[in-house]
């Protein structure tokens, strides 16, 4: 473990992990998510709903993200709800249904494991296994992502440091897997306007610790529909290699998550304005 602090006073106090680390590999890493690369000059946008709710849902908020400009599908089948009343997702039903939207869409899709149990389920019907913010710290489901053979979007805890944050990515690698995608989705503040507080400062930090790719997810960062475009834009003002938003074909009956889920024409208005943010910082929108 190496500690980067000592006498260079613009450097940061902090530990970080060997194989994550920057200091250890310049170059940055990409990950390959069934041929779509995340971590390298194009920014890659993922869209989709909360959580699939049924063919109908999902295939037609897939298609009018796929056409807006998303390069990755995302959609939760096991979703982790605060309450046991609310809808838990539709399970192994759900998977199937991405794996024929994969087929239709020809975009590779991004689901959630929350379980050990879980992930070898997952791993047969997903292009990449998503570790959510919930789970960052459930070291055996981290030890079994390492081991998965897919690449991984780990959403950093709610509670969690950056260093933290960083320690979780390094279990992922250090079990044998180092496609890892780092995902910057809001922290606990005591602000309380917004679902979270999306801590936009932890993108350049993630970028200069690490050599691991860095998303933005503006949607449970804010909570708010409204306030996703600005942030999405800030995020890739300030680095971001990529953005993980929720779209609805209707988000006002969305069994989750509608507050925060963008409607397919605010999607593709978002889309457009990225392209002008990406060109300002020397970037585009894959
Ligand atoms: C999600 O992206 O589906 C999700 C539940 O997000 P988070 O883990 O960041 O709350
Ligand atoms: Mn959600």
């Amino acid at each position: 473990m190496e500690t980067i602090s000592s006498n260079n006073q613009t450097d940061v106090k902090i530990t970080i992990p060997s194989l994550i680390s920057r200091k250890k590999k310049q170059e940055a890493t990409i990950v390959k998510v069934n041929g779509v690369e995340v971590g390298g000059s194009k920014v890659v946008i993922v869209a989709g709903p909360c959580a699939v709710e049924n063919m109908e849902q999902l295939f037609e908020t897939a298609r009018s993200v796929t056409t807006g400009g998303a390069k990755i599908l995302r959609g939760g089948a096991f979703k982790p709800r605060s309450s046991p009343y609310s809808f838990q997702g539709l399970g192994e039903e759900g998977l199937k249904l991405l794996s024929q939207i994969r087929k239709e869409t020809g975009l590779p899709v991004v689901t959630e494991a929350m379980d050990t149990r879980q992930v070898e389920t997952v791993a047969k019907y997903a292009d990449m296994i998503q570790i959510g913010s919930r789970s960052m710290q459930n070291f055996p489901l981290l030890k079994e992502a390492g081991m998965c053979g897919k690449p991984i979007l780990l959403k950093r805890g709610m509670m969690a440091t950056v260093e933290e944050f960083l320690l979780a990515a390094e279990y992922i690698l250090h079990h044998g897997n180092d496609q890892v995608i780092l995902c910057e989705r809001g922290i606990r503040t005591f602000e309380t306007s917004t679902r979270n507080t999306l801590d936009l400062s932890a993108v350049p930090m993630l970028k200069h610790l690490s050599h691991l790719p860095v998303i933005v997810d503006p949607s449970h960062g804010t909570g708010l529909r409204w306030m996703v475009p600005a942030m999405a834009k800030a995020a890739v003002a300030v680095g971001a290699d990529g953005l993980i938003m929720e779209v609805h074909y209707k988000p006002e009956v969305a069994l989750c998550d509608g507050q925060q889920s963008l409607s397919p024409d605010e999607f593709t208005n978002l889309i457009s304005d990225l392209r002008k943010v990406a060109r300002a910082v020397d970037r585009e929108i894959s």
